[in-house]
């Protein structure tokens, strides 16, 4: 149902308002057919784990077009989104991008919907998670350039916080975004390498 899972849509997070919506994880369950039963809601999300080991993260669609989504989370099947608790929050990444049904874009991030595509009528915003430049700067002293993806790895967060703190960052004038195809990769100013 989705597309190749690094299909990111970073350009979402230039202007944080945009509609977005809740999604609540309900259940940890040993079988598709019970993560599929248990999701009634708009939003609603159930894990497929087997074995201590988390399969899918089955949703049904935030958009209310009442499919149920499913994504692979189990590297071993495939290309795989990864699904982080932080701070008691759960976000998953990169964003699902329907290319069927309701063609919905969308990024599951610190307990909201971040929709990708179309502006709705009831904006808010997200609250992201601070990241300290101190430690975004420790990750590209050693590595000179990286994209917010290793710098999330390196430092154990959310890409999707990473990416708005190396944002603000490069807005501030201590990070260099790379243009084009290295759109998402950053590296620290002169004076502060
Ligand atoms: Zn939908």
């Amino acid at each position: 149902m989705a597309r190749a899972p690094f299909t990111i849509c970073p350009s979402a997070l230039d202007e944080i308002t945009m509609k977005t919506s809740t999604y609540n994880l309900l259940a940890f369950v040993g079988r598709y057919a019970e993560a599929a039963d248990s999701v009634r809601n708009p939003g609603d999300c159930a894990i497929v784990e087997r074995g201590g080991v988390r399969r899918q993260l089955v949703m049904r669609c935030p958009d209310g077009c009442g499919e149920v989504l499913s994504v692979n989370l189990d590297a071993r099947s495939g290309p795989a989104w990864r699904l982080y608790k932080k701070r008691g929050l759960w976000s998953l990444f990169p964003s699902i991008d329907k290319t069927s049904g309701c063609l919905s874009h969308f990024i599951l991030w610190n307990g909201r919907v971040l929709w990708c595509s179309g502006l709705g009528e009831d904006e808010d915003s997200n609250d992201p998670i601070e990241i300290s430049s101190d430690r975004i700067l420790v990750v590209l002293r050693n590595r000179h350039t990286a994209s917010y993806v290793q710098i999330a790895d390196e430092l154990d967060e959310v890409p999707w916080d990473v990416l708005v703190a190396c944002r603000s960052l490069a807005r501030g004038g201590v990070l260099e975004e790379g243009i084009g195809k290295q759109r998402g990769t950053f590296s620290a100013k002169a004076r502060f390498a």
